[in-house]
């Protein structure tokens, strides 16, 4: 009797210890890091609670690094957003709550969750992210082009995304159809017509 008791309580305390059931929205055939994964630290300012419109893609505009690990590249993307910077383009950037983007597709094709989706997410340029889900892929497509594990993972990620939070195909967009900027980058951008076509006709 003892020993049950003893098994029940063990049970309650770590069934207590898990974070609220919030169902994946990443395909499980995708491999994925959620916040736990990699390490996150705890968001470091106040965040704004939004609600989402529109998908909109961004690149790292960084070299694709497939030696790196991806729970580094979230924690060194987490150590640059939440202190104050000097970008290339010489202007300062603020700190950040957190990481700007909700999720990060590394060179490999595997995902990491970055800020939670419920809080708008922040910007260098003059847009405001807010109802923006946010969708960063790693590299810079002005040079590079995507390898074929990103182009699998975002044939699955973008519909199965635009399907969770209702998003039609006409509000999936980019960086630059907001700011002035090269974001997400030519070879990227090029590819939104074949995504749209994966939401109004999802396979
Ligand atoms: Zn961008």
């Amino acid at each position: 009797m003892k020993q049950l008791l003893t098994t029940l309580l063990v049970l309650i305390f770590f069934s207590g210890c898990q974070r609220p059931a919030t169902k994946q929205a990443v395909p499980e055939s995708i491999s994925y890091l959620s916040r736990e994964d990699w390490k996150a630290q705890p968001a470091v300012l106040p965040m704004r609670a939004h609600t989402i419109e529109w998908l909109t893609i961004h690149h790292t505009a960084t070299r694709q690094l497939p030696g790196k690990s991806l729970a580094d590249k979230m924690q060194s993307l987490q150590k640059f957003s939440q202190e104050e910077g000097l970008l290339a383009s010489g202007k300062t950037k603020p700190a950040w709550a957190d990481v700007p983007y909700h999720y990060y597709v590394d060179c490999n094709g595997a995902v990491a969750e970055g800020r939670e989706a419920g809080f708008a997410g922040d910007s260098n340029t003059a847009y405001d992210p807010a109802g923006h889900l946010l969708i960063v892929v790693e590299g810079n497509f002005e040079e590079e082009a995507l390898t074929q594990a990103q182009l699998k993972t975002l044939h699955k990620l973008i519909p199965a995304m635009a399907k969770k939070y209702g998003i039609p195909a006409d509000k999936l967009g980019a960086h630059e159809d907001y700011a002035e900027t090269l974001c997400p980058g030519k070879n990227l951008y090029a590819l939104l017509p074949s995504f749209q076509k994966l939401i109004s006709n999802p396979k």
